[in-house]
C-alpha cells in the first residue's frame, strides 16, 4: 500500500518511508491511497483474542510493507509486559446507559501512550527496513503531557535518542516530576527559560537550520518529531476502535453488525480521525460525535462548514484540547472531498487568513458520520460529578466533556445506538480539577496530598506511574536559555 500527500505531487512512499519522513514535501499529510477493508468475520475473529493480537490483525491492513513478525514485535514491545496496568490494555468498561472506552493505562496515564508506546517501534524497524544508518533524534517541546508519553515511549529503542524542552515553570509540579525523572539512556530533558511558544519556537528554528542538520550529519545524526501528523501516530489509534466492539461483542451488548456511535473529547483531531478509518474499513460506527471544550473551532466548523481560528483562545481545565489549529481534520478533508488541489487551497487560505469555508455539499457529506458539541468548564464539572453520582465512576475532565457532549447529542438526536465515550487520561492526571467537581476540598494541597484524597474517594488506587513520582530521583537537572536550545541539542546528539 502507497502512502500520498493530502496536498497532491507525485510522492508515493511505503508506510515505512511515511513514517520516517513524517510531513510530505509539500506541507501535506501522508494518507494511505486507498483505504482497506475487511469483513464482519475478520471482525468478529478479533473477540477471543488479546489487545496485541487485535492489533497486529488491524495495523497489517495498513502497514503492507512490514512482515508480520515485525508487526508482532512491535506491538509486542510497545503493549506488552508490565508497561500497562490493565491486561486489557483498553478496556471498556459498561456502565449502566453508556461504555466508557479507556485509553489511560499506558505508562503515563493518558491516551497519547496507546500512539506514542508504538509509534517508535514502527521507526526504529523502519530504519532498518530503510537500511538508515543514523541515529534519529527526536526533539520536542511540550506544555506537559505530549513530552512524558514521547520519552517512555523512546525508552532505550535503538538507533534513536529523545530530547524534550520544556518551559521552566510552566508545566504541573507532576507534569515535571514525570519528565525529569525518566530513565533510560538515550533520554535528555532540559528546561528553557522561557514559555511554550519560546521552547517550540526554539525547536522550530533549529529543524529549519540546514546548516546544523550538517554538523549533526556529520555525527550521524538525523532530526525528526513525533508529531501527531505522523501516521505512525494515527495508525495505532485505529486498533482500539475494533477492540471497543470486539469487547461490546463478548459482552453481548451488539451483535454482529449493529452500529455503534463513538463520543471523543478532541483537539488535534487524531483520535476521532482514527474512528472514521475504522468506520472506512467497515467497523459498524454510526455517528462519531466530535467533544470540544470552549475552544469550539471545531464544533463551529462542523455545523457551519467554516473553519475559523480567528477568535480568542482559552485556557480551560482540559488543556490537551486547548488548540485552535486541529491538523488532522485535513486528512478527513482529503479523502471526503478526494480533492488534494481543493485541500491544498483551504490550507493556504487557514495560512494566510486563519479561515476557509467548504462546500454545503461537501458538509453535508462529513454531517452523515460527524457531530459535534461542546462543553464549558461548569458543565464539564457537571458531568463529573454526575458520573460519580449516578455509576460511581470517576473519570477526567477531557473524558467529562465527551460524556456532557454525548448527553445532549442523545437528547438532541433521540439516536439510540449504543453510545462508546472515549476516555483520554486517568482522573488522576487532573486530580485537582475532578476533586473540585466532587465537592471536595483541595485548597492548599500539594499535588500528592490531591492524589491521596482522590484515591480515598474513589476507593482505587492511583496509577502508580504517578504515585512512585514521590520517591523517584531526578535525573535530568538541565536548564537553557532560549538562544542556547541549538547547543545544547548538539552536545546531547555527539553524546
Ligand atoms: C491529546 C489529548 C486529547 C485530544 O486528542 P486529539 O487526537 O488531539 O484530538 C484529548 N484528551 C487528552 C487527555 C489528550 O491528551
Amino acid at each position: 500500500m502507497n502512502y500520498i500527500s493530502t496536498r497532491g505531487g507525485a510522492e508515493k512512499l511505503s508506510s515505512a518511508e511515511a513514517i520516517l519522513q513524517g510531513l510530505s514535501g509539500n506541507g501535506g499529510l501522508f494518507v494511505p491511497e486507498e483505504i482497506p477493508t475487511v469483513s464482519e468475520a475478520f471482525i468478529e475473529a478479533l473477540v477471543p483474542l488479546t489487545y496485541e493480537q487485535r492489533a497486529v490483525r488491524v495495523l497489517k491492513e495498513f502497514l503492507t510493507d512490514y512482515g508480520e513478525d515485525e508487526i508482532e514485535g512491535c506491538v509486542t514491545r510497545a503493549y506488552g509486559g508490565e508497561k500497562f496496568d490493565s491486561e486489557r490494555r483498553a478496556p471498556t468498561r459498561l456502565l449502566q446507559d453508556c461504555s466508557v472506552l479507556e485509553l489511560w493505562h499506558g505508562p503515563t496515564s493518558a491516551f497519547k501512550d496507546m500512539a506514542l508506546q508504538l509509534l517508535p517501534q514502527l521507526m526504529s524497524t523502519a530504519l532498518k527496513k530503510t537500511g538508515e544508518k543514523d541515529t534519529i533524534l527526536i526533539l520536542v517541546a511540550t506544555s506537559g503531557d505530549t513530552g512524558k508519553a514521547a520519552l517512555a515511549g523512546f525508552q532505550d529503542v535503538p538507533q534513536t535518542k529523545i530530547m524534550v524542552f520544556y518551559p521552566e515553570g510552566g508545566v504541573s509540579k507532576i507534569q515535571q516530576l514525570q519528565m525529569v525523572t525518566q530513565e533510560g539512556g538515550n533520554v535528555n530533558v532540559t528546561a528553557v527559560r522561557g514559555n511554550f511558544d519560546d521552547a517550540q519556537t526554539g525547536v522550530k528554528k533549529i529543524f529549519g537550520d540546514k546548516a546544523f542538520a550538517k554538523e549533526l550529519a556529520a555525527a550521524e545524526t538525523k532530526l525528526s518529531s513525533a508529531n501527531s501528523i505522523n501516521w505512525g501516530r494515527l495508525v495505532p489509534q485505529i486498533v482500539y476502535y475494533f477492540s471497543a466492539y470486539a469487547d461490546l461483542l463478548a459482552a453481548e451488548r451488539v451483535k454482529m453488525g449493529d452500529a455503534v456511535n463513538f463520543c471523543v473529547p478532541t483537539g488535534n483531531f487524531g483520535d476521532i480521525l482514527a474512528g472514521w478509518y475504522a468506520k472506512q474499513m467497515g467497523l459498524p460506527v454510526g455517528r462519531l460525535v466530535c467533544a470540544s471544550n470552549k475552544n469550539n473551532v471545531l464544533t463551529d466548523f462542523l455545523t457551519t462548514g467554516t473553519y475559523d481560528r480567528n477568535r480568542d483562545f482559552f485556557k480551560t481545565i482540559t488543556p490537551s484540547m486547548d488548540i485552535l489549529i486541529s491538523s488532522n481534520l485535513e486528512r478527513l478533508l482529503y479523502h471526503m472531498s478526494g480533492s488534494a488541489d481543493a485541500v491544498a487551497g483551504w490550507m493556504r487560505e487557514l495560512a494566510e487568513t486563519g479561515r476557509y469555508t467548504i462546500p454545503q455539499d461537501l458538509l453535508a457529506k462529513i454531517q452523515q458520520t460527524f457531530a459535534a458539541g461542546w462543553a464549558d468548564d461548569a458543565a464539564t464539572k457537571g458531568a463529573i460529578a454526575e458520573a460519580f453520582e449516578g455509576s460511581h465512576y470517576i473519570m477526567d475532565t477531557h473524558t467529562a466533556v465527551a460524556w456532557r457532549v454525548a448527553d445532549d447529542y442523545l437528547d438532541r438526536t433521540g439516536d439510540e445506538r449504543p453510545m462508546v465515550v472515549v476516555s483520554t487520561a486517568s482522573p488522576y492526571k487532573f486530580s485537582g480539577s475532578v476533586l473540585e467537581a466532587l465537592g471536595a476540598a483541595t485548597e492548599g494541597k500539594d499535588a500528592f496530598a490531591l492524589l491521596d484524597e482522590l484515591q480515598d474517594i474513589s476507593g482505587t488506587a492511583a496509577p502508580k506511574g504517578l504515585s512512585s513520582l514521590r520517591t523517584k530521583d531526578v535525573r535530568h537537572k538541565g536548564v537553557c536559555e532560549k538562544k542556547d536550545m541549538k547547543n545544547f541539542v548538539a552536545a546531547f546528539a555527539k553524546q
